[in-house]
C-alpha cells in the first residue's frame, strides 16, 4: 500500500456486516503486484445509508465499488444503466464509474463459470442440478444458461425462494436455449433421480457452512456417480460434509467455492482497471490472511 498517493482511485465495499470480507485483501495484493494505482476499502454501509454510499462514488470519483448484503438489488433504483448480468439477475454486486455514469453487474455467475472452466469443466453442454435459488443460486443458474448449459434443474425448500426459482427458470427458458425446471427440494426422489443424471452438482444453499457445518443435502454417497462434478458454494470451511461424502463416494472432482469467489472479484477487477487479475498473487494473499 506504499503506492497511495495524490492520484490514487478509491475502490470500495458496500454492504453490513462486512469487516470479514475477502475482499480488501484480494484486490489489494493485485493492484500493488500490477502496479496500479488503486486502494480497496470496505465500508460498513446498510440500506438507510445506501443512496449516501452510490453519491459518495460520484462526488469522490470513486473508479466503482461491490455490492453485497443487504445492498444488492436495492442499489438498482440508484444505477445509471445495468448490463444483462445484472439485468437478468435483477442484482448488482459491482459497479463501475464512467465519468460519473454508474453501471451495475453481477460477478458471481461469471465467477462460478470460469472457475469450473479453470478447472476442466465449461458448463457448455452440461446438465446440472442446482440446490438454493438465493443470492448465489441465481446468477449461477443464469450465467450458466447464457454460456450454453443445456439443462438446469433447480431443487430449492418450499420457502420464498421457490417462488424466485421459478421466476429464474422463466427468464432462462425465455431468453437462453437452455431448459430449465424447478422442484421443490422435499421432492427427494426427483432430487435423486436428477442427480444420477447430471454432470455437474451444485450446492448454494449454506448447508455446509457455521452454523450447519455437520451437515449436507445428500448424506448418502450412493447418490452419486463417479462422472458427477460437485461445486459447493461455501468457502468456510475449505472442505464440507458434501465434499466428504462425495469424495467417500470416490469421486475427484469436488470443488468449495473459493475459486468462484476470487473469479467473480476477477472479473469485477477486469471491469474497474481493464487488466487480468494476478490470480496466484491473490491466493497466497488470502491464505496468508485467513492461515489456510
Ligand atoms: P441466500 O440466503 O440468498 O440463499 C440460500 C438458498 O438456499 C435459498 O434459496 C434457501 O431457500 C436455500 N436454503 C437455505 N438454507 C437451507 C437449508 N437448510 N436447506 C435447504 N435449503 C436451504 O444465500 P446466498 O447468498 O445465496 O448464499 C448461499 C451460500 O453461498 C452461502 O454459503 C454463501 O457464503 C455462499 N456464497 C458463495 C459465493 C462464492 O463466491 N463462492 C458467493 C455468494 C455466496
Amino acid at each position: 500500500m506504499s503506492n497511495i498517493d495524490g492520484h490514487t482511485f478509491l475502490i470500495g465495499l458496500m454492504a453490513y456486516p462486512i469487516r470479514h470480507s475477502m475482499s480488501p485483501t484480494m484486490h489489494n495484493a493485485a493492484f500493488e503486484k500490477l502496479n496500479l494505482n488503486y486502494a480497496y476499502l470496505a465500508f460498513d454501509i446498510d440500506s438507510d445509508r445506501l443512496e449516501a454510499g452510490v453519491n459518495a462514488i460520484r462526488t469522490l470519483d470513486m473508479r466503482g465499488i461491490n455490492v453485497s448484503m443487504p445492498n444488492k438489488q436495492r442499489i438498482i433504483k440508484y444505477l445509471d444503466k445495468l448490463d444483462i448480468s445484472a439485468e437478468l439477475n435483477q442484482a448488482v454486486n459491482t459497479v463501475v464509474n464512467d465519468h460519473g455514469v454508474l453501471t451495475g453487474y453481477t460477478t458471481d455467475g461469471v465467477g462460478f463459470t470460469t472457475d469450473l472452466k479453470k478447472k476442466g469443466h465449461p458448463v457448455a453442454g452440461k446438465k446440472m442440478v442446482l440446490a438454493g435459488a438465493g443470492g448465489a443460486g441465481t446468477p449461477i443458474a443464469i450465467q450458466s444458461a447464457m454460456e450454453g448449459l443445456s439443462e438446469v434443474k433447480i431443487f430449492n425448500r418450499s420457502d420464498k425462494n421457490l417462488d424466485n426459482a421459478k421466476r429464474i427458470a422463466k427468464i432462462i427458458n425465455e431468453r437462453t436455449d437452455c431448459k430449465a425446471s424447478v422442484e421443490a427440494l422435499e421432492n427427494q426422489a426427483a432430487f435423486k433421480a436428477a442427480i444420477a443424471d447430471a454432470d455437474i452438482y451444485c450446492d448454494a444453499t449454506g448447508v455446509g457452512m457455521k452454523p450447519l457445518e455437520d451437515m449436507s443435502l445428500i448424506n448418502d454417497p450412493s447418490w452419486f456417480h463417479k462422472d458427477l462434478v460437485v461445486f459447493d458454494t461455501v468457502y468456510a470451511p475449505r472442505e464440507t460434509k458434501l465434499m466428504q461424502i462425495a469424495k467417500s463416494a470416490g469421486l475427484t472432482e469436488v470443488y468449495n467455492g473459493l475459486g468462484m469467489m476470487i473469479e467473480q472479484g476477477a472479473a469485477a477487477f477486469k471491469l474497474w482497471t481493464g487488466e487480468d487479475m494476478p490470480i496466484d498473487v491473490v491466493e497466497k494473499a488470502i491464505s496468508k490472511k485467513d492461515g489456510h
